[in-house]
């Protein structure tokens, strides 16, 4: 009996991989994936039932300046370059205003990291706006959003001090930063992640912990196909699985495709297939367990993605009636009705959500005393948004 085939045993008999029987499902042979799939599927059922959720959220870019030059990120500018631009406080409440008429619940804060580092225009721009920090100048605007709109944010800043997520949480419903990946090779001369002294792996799991110490509901994930081997996208989820065992705070856990784009450093590089996709996501499920929210971003998989289902997730992210997504711009997203056909098409129920997963939304330990209100009018005693309040439901 070869190592995976023993593995999908051990799936079936609902017990997870260890670390080498995870690299041998990684290359399960086609003719035993659907066999991988469905132990994932069953453990998905188990834990999260035949319910998919998504959030209706709004993309603000709030800087595209950034200090890090990841090879595959199409999203960074440098000062001047076109499509480099902070935003002003009165263009996001313009953009969060707009997104609460299409019936959005979530501001999702996506911007570079720690511009001010690198750039003495950022730091004008910042010294403009009575800041010293883009964390600082960060927290101000989430509390204008919190003041000037029904949405609640969820910043997704780069790596944070301990100071930093405190502050932040007082006006985040619930926070996020990709780990990526735990492969120091990859700072390597010529790799993905030269150039970019945030992706320190050690820096990336301390914001997590700290994050799990402030008991912030967290999102995190992989990002494959940059470079990593199938033993470091493994270590990557098992790190992972080891803060939340910690501190109980991952409320989702993204497998998020590389793809490629004409003007990135690694325009060459091949991207992951739809197999290795489903692999990937159904190695995570059956290493995460069965009670883990387990997404994937649908825009990036546009030609398979209601097969993911099949691979265990149980959601499908931020979907934004109003915005791009900017960090992949060339994939747009599915329409809510079209994502409602598939997923229903496919038995399942689709559910909207906040940006606070439902499980902590209904934990109050989990979210600053001041958004408790906030949140306990949109949801339902399960932690749900309120059936009411789905206006896509409608369409
Ligand atoms: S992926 Fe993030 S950290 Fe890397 S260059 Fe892009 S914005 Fe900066």
């Amino acid at each position: 009996m070869t190592r995976a085939e023993r593995a999908l045993d051990r799936a079936r008999a609902g017990l997870p991989p260890g670390r080498a029987e995870a690299v041998a499902l990684l290359t399960v042979p086609d003719d035993r994936l659907a066999d991988l799939l469905q132990a994932a599927a069953l453990l998905r059922d188990r834990g999260r039932g035949r319910r998919i959720t998504f959030s209706k959220k709004v993309f603000v870019p709030l800087t595209t300046l950034c200090r890090d030059y990841c090879g595959y990120c199409t999203f960074r500018r440098d000062p001047g370059e076109p499509g480099a631009h902070t935003m002003t406080p009165d263009e996001v409440i313009a953009l969060v205003q707009a997104g609460a008429r299409l019936g959005a619940k979530e501001a999702l804060f996506s911007l570079g990291d720690r511009p001010e580092a690198r750039f003495p225009e950022h730091r004008e721009f910042l010294r403009r706006m009575g800041h010293r920090t883009t964390l600082g100048y960060l927290r101000r605007v989430c509390e204008l959003v919190l003041s000037e709109s029904p949405l609640l944010p969820h910043a997704n800043p780069g790596v944070m001090s301990e100071r930093d997520l405190a502050a932040l949480r007082d006006v985040n419903v619930s926070m996020g930063l990709m780990l990526e990946t735990t492969s120091e090779r990859l700072l390597r001369p010529g790799m993905a992640h030269d150039r970019a002294p945030d992706k320190v792996p050690a820096r990336r799991l301390r914001t997590i912990e700290l994050a799990g110490k402030l008991q912030i509901p967290f999102t995190t994930g992989i990002l494959i196909g940059i470079g990593e081997t199938a033993e470091e996208r493994v270590d990557a989820l098992l790190a992972i699985r080891d803060r939340h065992e910690r501190f109980g705070h991952i409320q989702e856990v993204i497998v998020q495709n590389f793809r490629s784009k004409p003007r990135i450093p690694m325009s060459r590089h091949p991207e992951p297939s739809a197999g290795e996709m489903l692999r990937t996501v159904a190695v995570a499920r059956l290493l995460l367990g069965p009670g883990i929210n387990l997404q994937a971003p649908p825009n990036l998989s546009a030609d398979y993605y209601p097969k993911l289902l099949e691979a265990g997730l149980n959601d499908w992210g931020g979907i934004s009636p109003l915005t791009l997504d900017h960090i992949n711009p060339e994939a747009p997203w599915p329409l809510i009705p079209e994502l409602r056909r598939a997923t229903e098409a496919e038995c399942f129920e689709l559910r909207e959500r906040l940006a606070i997963y439902p499980e902590y939304a209904v934990r109050p330990e989990f979210l600053a005393e001041g958004l408790r209100p906030r949140v306990g009018g949109l949801v339902d005693e399960d932690g749900y948004v309120r059936k009411e309040y789905e206006r896509w439901r409608h369409w």
